[in-house]
Formats: C-alpha cells, sequence, structure tokens
C-alpha cells in the first residue's frame, strides 16, 4: 500500500512536471506571436540563440560603407550574390546586410532651409509597415528616423509586421527592439493574418497616440531636418496633409541620389488611374521653401494630423492588398476640405524598386479593383475615362460595396471631381472637354489611329489598326484647342520630314501643330504635308504625304465640336 502510494505520488509529480512545461510553452508561443506590442521578455534560451545570430551579422558589417550616401560596392563572390539578389528581390540584399544601419547620409537639402527655425512642440508617431522586407533595411529605416528626429518630436515608432513569413522578422527583429533599441520608443505588432498595406498602415494608426502620424514604406531613410517642418506646417494648418521631397536610393549600390537641391516634381495622375510625377506648373512656385500644392501623393510616406485622418475618412478598409489608395486620399483630402502639399525643406529617401519581391494572395489585381472604387466614389462622370482603360471592373461585383465612402462623402459634403480638375489640377489634359474633335479617328476604309499600346511612359509611332467596335482607350484621340493631335500625355509630331511620332507634348504648336479641315485632311502646316495613311500596313505608323485630297488622307472623328474646321 504504501510501496503504491509512493509511487502514484511520482506519477502525479511527473504529470504535474509534464503539464507545467506544456503551460510555460503555451505561454512563450503566445507572448511571441501574439499582436501585443513587444517589450516580454525572452526565454533566455531564444536569447542565446538571438544573440548568436546577431552578433555575427553585426561583426560583419563594414564601416563607413556607404558614407554619406555614396554609391558601395562589394568584391569576389559577395558582389555576385548582390547581382543576384537584385534579380531576385528587385535590392541588392548582400550589400544592405554589410552596410552600418546608422550610416551618415549628406544633408541633401536646399542650403536655405537651414536657416529656417522651427519651434514646434508637436509629437509624431511614424508608422512602419512591412512585408517580408529585408530586416537590414527596415533597421536603416527605424535607425535613420531615431537619429534624425528631435527626441521632443517623436513620440514613439510603431512597426506594423503585415503576417511576414520571412522567419527573421518575427522573433529576431523583435529581439533587435528589446536589446539594441531599448529606451528607443520602437514598438512592434505583428498582425496574424496578412491585412494588405492599407489595413495594416489603419492598424497602425489605431495605436498611435502622437499629435501627428508620419507613415513611411519600411525602405527609407530620413535625412537631417526632416521631421520638423512637417510638424510646424501642420501646427498652423491641421488639414494640411504633407509629403517631403522623396529622393532616390537606388536599389543596386544604395546610393542616396537628389535631383540636386532645388528641382523636384510633386504628384499627378493619370486616366488609367495610376500616380505619376509632374512638373509644378506655377513659376512662382518652383522658387519657393515652404510647402507647395500638390494634386496627388505617392502614398508610401506622408504626414497628417491624427485627428484630422480619422475625421476625413482615414482610409477606405476595403482597399485590398495594395495600390489605389494614395490617389483615393489625395482626392479626398482635397475635394473634402484639406490640402495635399509637398515640403521642399523635408527630404526623405525611398528605394525604389523595379518590381515587386511580394505576391499577393489569389493574385488579385488589387490596384485595378482599389482604383475601381475610388473611381466611382470621387470622380464623378470623369471615371469614363477610367473605365475605358478597364471596362471589365465597370460593374463589377469584386469591386465590393460602396455604401459607406459614398456616405463619407455626403456627410463631408465634398466638392466635386470637377472642381478639383479646374481648381487644383487645371493643367490636366481632359481627353474630351475644351477640344475640337475627339473619339476615334478613322479613315475610309475602317481603319483608326491607334497607338498600338503604347506604354504610358514611353514614345512611339502614331499607329494604324483595324477599328475597334467599342471606344477603347488605344483608339482614342482629341484634336485639343491648342491644335495638337493628342493622348494623355503624348502629341503628334512629325520628324525626318515623313514620320509621326507620339512624343510628350510640349504645348509649342510648331512640330506638334495640326489643323483638320472640312474636306477631311488633317493637316501640318510646319510640313505643310497632310497625314496619310496610303501604303501603311495594319499596325504600323502612318506618315504625312504631300497633300492629294485622296481617300488616303480623309479621316473622320467620331465627335467634333463646329469649331473644329479650319
Ligand atoms: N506592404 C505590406 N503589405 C502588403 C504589401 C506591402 O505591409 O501586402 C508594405 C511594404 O512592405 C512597404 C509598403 O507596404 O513597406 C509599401 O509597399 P511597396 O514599397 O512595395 O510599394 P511601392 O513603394 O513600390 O509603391
Ligand atoms: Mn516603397
Amino acid at each position: 500500500m504504501l510501496l503504491k502510494y509512493g509511487r502514484l505520488k511520482k506519477i502525479h509529480i511527473k504529470l504535474l512536471i509534464v503539464v507545467f512545461i506544456l503551460i510555460l510553452y503555451v505561454l512563450v508561443y503566445l507572448k511571441l506571436f501574439n499582436n501585443d506590442i513587444s517589450g516580454f521578455n525572452l526565454p533566455l534560451k531564444f536569447e542565446n540563440e538571438f544573440e548568436a545570430i546577431l552578433g555575427p551579422y553585426e561583426a560583419k558589417i563594414i564601416e563607413k560603407l556607404g558614407n554619406n550616401g555614396e554609391p558601395a560596392y562589394l568584391w569576389g563572390d559577395e558582389a555576385l550574390e548582390g547581382e543576384k539578389a537584385l534579380k531576385k528581390f528587385a535590392l541588392n540584399t548582400i550589400l544592405s546586410d554589410r552596410m552600418p544601419l546608422d550610416r551618415k547620409l549628406k544633408d541633401p537639402r536646399n542650403t536655405k532651409c537651414k536657416d529656417f527655425q522651427y519651434d514646434t512642440k508637436l509629437k509624431a508617431t511614424v508608422i512602419i509597415i512591412f512585408y517580408n522586407e529585408l530586416l537590414s533595411v527596415i533597421l536603416r529605416t527605424i535607425w535613420s528616423v531615431i537619429l534624425q528626429s528631435p527626441e521632443q518630436n517623436l513620440q514613439e515608432i510603431i512597426l506594423v509586421d503585415d503576417s511576414s513569413t520571412d522567419e527573421n522578422l518575427k522573433g529576431l527583429l523583435d529581439y533587435y527592439i528589446t536589446t539594441r533599441l531599448k529606451d528607443k520608443k520602437v514598438k512592434i505588432i505583428h498582425l496574424k493574418n496578412r491585412l494588405g498595406l492599407i489595413r495594416a498602415r489603419l492598424q497602425g494608426a489605431r495605436l498611435a497616440t502622437g499629435d501627428v502620424m508620419i507613415f513611411l514604406d519600411a525602405h527609407c531613410e530620413a535625412t537631417k531636418g526632416w521631421i520638423e517642418p512637417l510638424l510646424a506646417r501642420i501646427e498652423e494648418e491641421k488639414s494640411a496633409v504633407l509629403v517631403p521631397i522623396i529622393d532616390v536610393i537606388e536599389a543596386n549600390t544604395l546610393a542616396y541620389s537628389t535631383n540636386g537641391d532645388t528641382t523636384y516634381q510633386v504628384g499627378g495622375f493619370s486616366w488609367s488611374g495610376h500616380f505619376t510625377w509632374i512638373n509644378i506648373q506655377d513659376e512662382a512656385d518652383k522658387k519657393k521653401l515652404t510647402p507647395v500644392k500638390s494634386p496627388t501623393m505617392a502614398g508610401g510616406l506622408f504626414a497628417i494630423d491624427r485627428k484630422f485622418f480619422w475625421n476625413i475618412g482615414s482610409y477606405d478598409e476595403q482597399m485590398d492588398g495594395w495600390g489605389g489608395e494614395n490617389l483615393e486620399m489625395s482626392f479626398r483630402i482635397w475635394q473634402c476640405g484639406g490640402r495635399l502639399e509637398t515640403v521642399p525643406c523635408s527630404r526623405v529617401g525611398h528605394i525604389f524598386r523595379d518590381f515587386h519581391p511580394y505576391t499577393f494572395p489569389n493574385n488579385k489585381d488589387t490596384h485595378g479593383i482599389n482604383t475601381a472604387r475610388l473611381a466611382h466614389v470621387w470622380m464623378d462622370d470623369y471615371k469614363r475615362f477610367f473605365f475605358m482603360y478597364q471596362p471589365g471592373l465597370e460593374n463589377n461585383p469584386v469591386v465590393g460595396d460602396l455604401t459607406h465612402r459614398k456616405q463619407l462623402r455626403s456627410k463631408l459634403r465634398c466638392k466635386s471631381f470637377k472642381w478639383y480638375l479646374e481648381n487644383i489640377y487645371p493643367e490636366k489634359f481632359v481627353p474630351d472637354e475644351n477640344v475640337y474633335a475627339y473619339g476615334q479617328v478613322k479613315t475610309p476604309f475602317e481603319l483608326c489611329l491607334d497607338d498600338l499600346q503604347l506604354p504610358e511612359d514611353k514614345i512611339g509611332p502614331l499607329g494604324l489598326y483595324n477599328c475597334h467596335p467599342y471606344t477603347a482607350m488605344s483608339q482614342f484621340f482629341s484634336l485639343s484647342s491648342k491644335g495638337e493631335l493628342r493622348k494623355e500625355n503624348v502629341c503628334a509630331e512629325v520628324f525626318s520630314s515623313k514620320m509621326v511620332q507620339l512624343t510628350e507634348c510640349h504645348g509649342h504648336k510648331r512640330d506638334q501643330y495640326w489643323v483638320f479641315h472640312k474636306n477631311g485632311t488633317i493637316y501640318h502646316p510646319t510640313s505643310k504635308k497632310c497625314l496619310s495613311s496610303e501604303n501603311i500596313d495594319i499596325g504600323k505608323g502612318v506618315v504625312v504625304d504631300k497633300c492629294k485630297n485622296t481617300v488616303y488622307q480623309k479621316w473622320t472623328f467620331t465627335n467634333i465640336n463646329a469649331t473644329a474646321y479650319n
């Protein structure tokens, strides 16, 4: 009996130990993978493991590599590995791992910016979201923010891990924060499911406590004096949403390159729903060092008053994945009473990658779907142009329910898209407004002028193709009030006295000037020739030829204003 009792006791104790260990494991697991802000004490076992990874990694960093933002290079095998990495990740990951995380950069600002005194007490929460970004690149982003922001202006840095699958971005990153960034006000949340960049930023915003929120991509480097002018402007104007000048960090050499200290561009958009960089139109604005009006923003880097962010409708939470949210926010800010500005004395570098190193769940075209959402909500009738590019999305259920966003628009009493175009972006070309003629441009043989799928940023021949039975953007041309035969940004121009090229519109008539005659000819006064389809194969470029009044020189536009003829 005694013996039996003793055995039972032993079994009980064993059982208790097993249960205890199990509970310990569960607790550790929960701590590591919860959505809470970190700051926990890691068990010694993990600590040693992480230290064993971090130590050698830190030892391999090459002092002064990439110092002052100079282009950096590696040698031998590592150089070759770097080239491979560039092809795979659109980033030289090998080089980044060797470069100091707190590298020094030159002060890229216009020298006159240094004379400004900003005396702001506002505090910023910097929100950095990431999905499978390189650890060293994320850490360099964090270090640059810490080193370049006055203590009094930095409330906290919130990292949002959009459920990365890269192991380094879980325990190791947390460990780095608890050990190397102790007392630096860095917090991290790991999302349980991948939410896409829009909802990931929203998660960060919900935790923010600073007066201002500054969103940054996870591959940026802030430079000297970057934060003060942003905060100072918001202090003076709560409804101003601000973008720094975004400099280029080269994906291969990590060189910090600028366009000089005076020239920079602001944001525009194309009717296909893409963000574009555009030149500042107003001469006075070009010379200013104070904030300059920007019709749109690129989206990855911006500062906004925290309360204003929520009042003006934060983000469209039903936008998935990546893309479109920046134009949605830009239009909304302007139309609903805010301002969007570029701040020339604030500069932040961003690694521009040639492609996205990550994939999207279900291969969905989230950029297209998100843009369809914003087109329906914010663009009024002007959405017709976007849907000419994306006819399949116009009445497609994948676009989702828009009730809440439309309600928001009426609740905030926002202005029309026409108002936005006329007042904020008057230089934007509207293909069917204030033009002589527009639509398809046909020959008597059912052939049409066609851009032959010319990419938006390229130049190429003004082509000829079978007319489509529907209005496709590739066959949509306008005869502008300036006499340009044009698409959105490209104009037909004569070169080599015969060929006709679609090239960037320069607005000075000359070789881009055309006159439409009542007899159907499209006349080019500079060369004294007429647009001709004679002997042009389908899929090739049209030419100008001596005016002969033949069928090959007859053209009709789908829509003509009476004033078109000369
Ligand atoms: N990102 C994310 N979840 C995603 C896709 C992207 O958190 O599903 C992050 C990404 O890591 C980056 C930011 O969102 O920090 C913006 O993405 P990216 O830099 O690829 O966009 P781009 O600058 O090319 O427009
Ligand atoms: Mn980016």
